[in-house]
């Protein structure tokens, strides 16, 4: 079977898991990036409430950790990353106002209107775009924003190989104004987006996979499920490089209507 015909909904979720935990980050992204979207959110106070839905380690929760005064509540699904997050915490002395708990971004435990700012990076795809907003509307405050990155068209038309990829991969893909619409669809002002620079992804998210990738097939030799999944990382990583003029990460920042 050529890596063409897997796709990552055929892989063992427990084997990717502990792949993307030797990962600092489990998704493209950035500090500048975080911060630059933190830059078009205001009225965050030391009383505001904070949620990072599908944190993973937590990478980008500790970067709005550093740069607000609240509190903030992480999420993900996956134990093990929630554990290295609030492990992170500790050791950063954040655990005060920052605390990583086991959940689904679909199931979420808050009142209405009792959140400031929903930020999640690399993860709303889980759930869908549209219905993940959505969803999340009710929780936030009239005026409280939500910030996510999203995989997104850059053009109308896309070269057979990567429209397949994405197709497998994730079929909401789609351009930025038709993101934007359905942002807009879901009960949001859109106050901005931007496009996540290459570093992003090849610094910060390909590049520190190499070394992981080699101890990985080292420590499963003969696991044909892993060396199936480190063979569709590079193909990902390979695809990113010849059509990153056509795709790519997108920060979508939203006000509540
Ligand atoms: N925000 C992190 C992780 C992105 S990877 C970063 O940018 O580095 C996507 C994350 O979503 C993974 O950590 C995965 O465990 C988590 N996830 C998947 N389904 C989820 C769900 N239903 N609820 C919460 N988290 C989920």
């Amino acid at each position: 079977m050529s890596e063409k015909e897997y796709n990552i909904h055929d892989f063992d979720v427990a084997l990717i898991c502990e792949y993307f935990s030797g990962m600092d980050r489990q998704g493209p992204g950035s500090r500048e990036a975080t911060i630059k979207a933190l830059g078009f959110i205001d009225n965050i106070d030391v009383k505001s409430k904070i949620v990072d839905l599908g944190c993973g380690t937590g990478a980008q929760t500790i970067v709005l950790a550093e740069n607000t005064p609240c509190s903030i509540t992480a999420i993900d699904i996956y134990p093990g990353f929630i554990a290295k997050l609030n492990e992170n915490v500790r050791k950063l002395n954040l655990q005060s106002r920052v605390k990583g708990i086991i959940g689904s971004m679909d199931k979420l435990e808050f009142e209405n209107n009792e959140l400031d700012l929903i930020w999640s990076e690399g993860a709303i795809y889980n759930i869908g775009f549209e219905k993940g907003l959505k969803y999340w509307n009710k929780f936030l405050k009239k005026g409280g924003y939500v910030a996510v990155t999203e995989a997104s068209w850059f053009r109308d038309e896309q070269p057979e190989e990567i429209y397949d990829f994405w197709s497998e991969a994730y079929p909401e893909i789609d351009t930025i104004p038709n993101k934007i619409a359905q942002m807009q669809n879901a009960g949001y002002i859109v106050v901005a987006s931007f496009i996540l620079p290459e570093v992003c992804w090849n610094e910060n998210f390909f590049k520190p996979a190499v070394k992981l990738q080699e101890e990985f097939l080292n420590k499963y030799k003969g696991n044909k499920s892993a060396e199936e999944f480190i063979k569709y990382e590079k193909y990902h990583a390979y695809l990113y490089d010849k059509y990153k003029d056509y795709y790519g990460y997108v920060f979508y920042i939203g006000k509540k209507i």
